[in-house]
């Protein structure tokens, strides 16, 4: 079995929370931004490719920001699915049950 490959994966900014250690809504920080969708499968064509190439499976962790609220959240996890990628989430926690 080939060795995972970590990838960090930032799909958007957007936090309904605003804990103090946050780096993302800390004074002058760059805007908060979410990737669309069609870059998002850009990205997964992209990660396909990279760990073929290597030789090794990727292991998405999604995170952003809470990335359950991406607008496209559920697409993303179909689209790491149908590419038979393994995922992990870090989000608020928040919301558990109600997505
Ligand atoms: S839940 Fe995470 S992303 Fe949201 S404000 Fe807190 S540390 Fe930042």
């Amino acid at each position: 079995m080939p060795a995972r490959f970590p990838i960090q994966w930032h799909i958007t900014d957007t936090c309904d929370q605003r804990c103090r250690h946050c780096y993302i809504f800390t004074e002058g920080a760059p805007p908060v931004v979410t990737m669309p969708y069609d870059v998002c499968a850009r990205v997964v064509d992209q990660i396909e490719d990279l760990c073929q190439c290597l030789g090794m499976d990727p292991y998405v962790y999604l995170t952003g920001g809470d990335p359950i609220l991406h607008p496209d959240f559920w697409r993303v996890m179909e689209l790491l699915h149908s590419h038979g990628i393994r995922v992990a989430i870090t989000w608020s926690r928040l919301r558990i049950g109600t997505c």
